[in-house]
């Protein structure tokens, strides 16, 4: 039922002597094969990367092209305490876009889900953890399930007749939520895509097939309002 998402961030990680690498493309949208075309060291000197000292804080750009598509991406790597630390990475070519709910969806929880989008993609990840747990909580406003705190109001929904597994699911978004707010905890980039995937299957069974069965439901009453109608003449 799942979309399968990839993560787009963490395949173009900064790894030092690395000029090929596996990676989600952003430009044909396929798991794909790159090569490293260029490397430029941009800060604090703007210089070749041969001549930059790579256990200091600085920042890189780095070029990939994709063997498939032939189009390239370019990433920028920033580190602190040199590139053998983690660094922070962001996708500046091509613009990143934004995974979006289906239209029946709630209007909230749609913007929320882009935002956390966004945040997700260019490596954001508690800031995306923060808005997927505000999605959940924008389902709950739709609902009207408004009594107590997070916890209790996502355990009524089992009330509804909602599958206590969805139910699980929900809980995964605001725990995941509440340590990244509470707990400054940086998840990682498959954690919080596997929540986003969670909200986007939370919403297929919650509005998208409903609204689906609602659609055949009134097309098959409109059927057998014309059988009776009898044929035009
Ligand atoms: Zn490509």
């Amino acid at each position: 039922m799942g979309v399968e998402r990839i993560p787009r961030l963490d395949s173009f990680r900064a790894e030092l002597g690395v000029w090929s690498r596996s990676a989600y493309c952003p430009n044909c949208s396929l798991p794909s094969s790159f090569t490293r075309s260029k490397g430029l060291a941009v800060w604090p000197e703007w210089r070749d990367e041969l001549h930059m000292n790579w256990a200091a804080e600085g920042v890189i750009l780095e070029v990939w092209e994709c063997l498939f598509c032939h189009e390239t991406v370019s990433v920028l790597h920033r580190s602190e305490h040199g590139f053998e630390q983690e660094t922070f990475t962001a996708i500046v070519w091509p613009p990143q876009p934004v995974d979006e709910l289906p239209p029946e969806a709630p209007t909230v929880t749609r913007s929320l889900f882009a935002e956390a989008s966004g945040c997700e993609h260019q490596g954001y990840r508690r800031g995306a953890a923060a808005l997927l747990r505000a999605c959940v909580e924008s389902i709950l406003d739709d609902r009207d399930v408004s009594e107590g705190n997070l916890k209790v109001r996502i355990d009524a929904l089992k009330d509804g007749d909602v599958d206590p597994d969805l139910v699980k699911d929900l809980h995964e978004a605001r725990i995941m939520g509440n340590w990244s707010l509470h707990d400054a905890l940086e998840f990682g980039a498959d954690e919080v895509a596997d929540v986003a995937a969670l909200i986007e299957d939370a919403v297929q069974v919650l509005y998208v097939q409903p609204a689906q069965r609602e659609r055949m439901r009134s097309s098959r009453a409109n059927r057998r309002q014309e059988h009776k109608r009898g044929p035009a003449s």
